[in-house]
């Protein structure tokens, strides 16, 4: 990882403040927030840190989860994700702009395809916390509009088109952001197009803002579509009384929750903090899906960890969980060809890694900590 430099910041901060306060000012209604003062104390970060930082990438709290961050303190791993650092206004070796390339495999607007099935639906910039780390912060503060009712019938529209797509993916931002009413009628809609048979939630709500799972939403999301919702649990101390029983709500209206997490550096990059994650899931019945290796946008490379020194934790995971607990270790090139698993690279002299896909396509991955 390259050492900071401050040279760019003012520079980054005032191309991208327009745009991210536009992006901030659309976040939810204040009422379940905290206001930025308290952000501040319980974080102990000056504020005029918070200011220069939320211009690139909006600071926003459940009054839940600073609750949980207080309880646990300024070092914790709760604190850690959410709190504004000015190293996000440098840049570093490792970024890459489109660190997934979602960007260059969009057939229609706010829709991501890499595989024939399947698609990833754009479905908000918003989100109830911003996620320091989190690998589509460029996105809030690069587009603030939000999808209009025509965005979604052209969307709708291109699933009609193409048949082989059966399972739609909402992501974003976090797709529970959106109100119970809009989100039925997403699946409404859904259920007209013959050729979808199941769909796909990507949010952390339950994990920062568990009042969210109401018997409101609960009852917008249930109809003829089986429903998968992926949560993001990152750390156990994440399973609280609360967010536990908002994964059991979701549980009891008969969606099939499971888990990702990303590997992040000074927050669950140790053996005992994946032990007790994925054992604690387990527990709650969430199925254990995939621990992704962080991808490397602009901002997020303190979080940022090295392939080998994820090979070894995931060999030490593999060796101690129970298989049935244990996620894939995956990453998503930045070539666009998809998750694969990390174990599957190859080293090479070079220090790349290799990776020839089951089609015969080879990438290269140029590790930079
Ligand atoms: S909730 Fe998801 S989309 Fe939102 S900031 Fe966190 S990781 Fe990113």
């Amino acid at each position: 990882m390259a050492n900071p430099s401050f040279s760019s910041l003012h520079a980054v901060a005032d191309r991208q403040a327009e745009s991210a306060d536009a992006a901030a000012s659309t976040t939810p209604a204040a009422e379940g927030f905290a206001p930025r003062p308290d952000i501040n104390r319980v974080l102990d970060v000056p504020a005029e840190v918070t200011d220069q930082v939320r211009r690139v990438f909006p600071v926003q709290w459940p009054r839940y989860y600073l609750d949980l961050a207080e309880q646990q303190g300024p070092d914790s791993a709760v604190a850690r994700m959410g709190r504004p650092r000015l190293t996000e206004l440098v840049q570093d070796q490792g970024d890459i702009a489109d660190p997934i390339a979602d960007r260059r495999q969009r057939p229609v607007p706010f829709v991501v395809q890499k595989h024939a099935d399947r698609v990833i639906i754009l479905a908000t910039k918003k989100c109830h916390f911003y996620c320091r780390f989190c690998f589509r912060r460029e996105e809030p503060v690069a587009r603030a509009m939000e999808l209009s009712r025509a965005d979604w019938r052209c969307i709708f529209d291109f699933l009609r088109a193409n048949p082989d797509i059966k399972e739609p993916i909402l992501s974003g931002g976090d797709p529970l952001t959106l109100t119970d009413e809009h989100l039925a009628w997403v699946r409404s809609e859904l259920e007209t197009i013959p050729s979808v048979t199941h769909w796909r939630i990507h949010s952390r709500a339950p994990v920062h803002y568990p009042a969210r799972v109401t018997t409101g939403l609960t009852a917008a999301l249930q109809g003829r579509l089986p429903l998968r919702l992926v949560c993001h649990f990152n750390h156990r101390d994440e399973q609280t009384p609360q967010s536990l029983a908002a994964v059991a709500r979701l549980q009891a209206a008969g969606v099939q929750v499971e888990n990702q997490a990303v590997l992040l550096q000074g927050v669950n990059d140790s053996l005992a903090a994946q032990q007790a994650l994925w054992q604690g899931l387990a527990a709650a019945g969430v199925k254990p899906r995939y621990l992704h290796h962080p991808d490397r946008v602009a901002g997020n490379a303190p979080f940022r960890v090295s392939i080998e020194q994820g090979r070894r934790l995931y060999t030490a995971m593999t060796q101690t969980l129970d298989p049935e607990q244990n996620p894939r270790y995956v990453i998503d090139l930045p070539d666009g060809t998809g998750k694969i698993p990390v174990a599957a690279m190859e080293r090479q002299a070079d220090g790349t890694y290799r990776y020839q896909h089951p089609d015969g396509r080879l990438s290269v991955y140029q590790d930079w900590c």
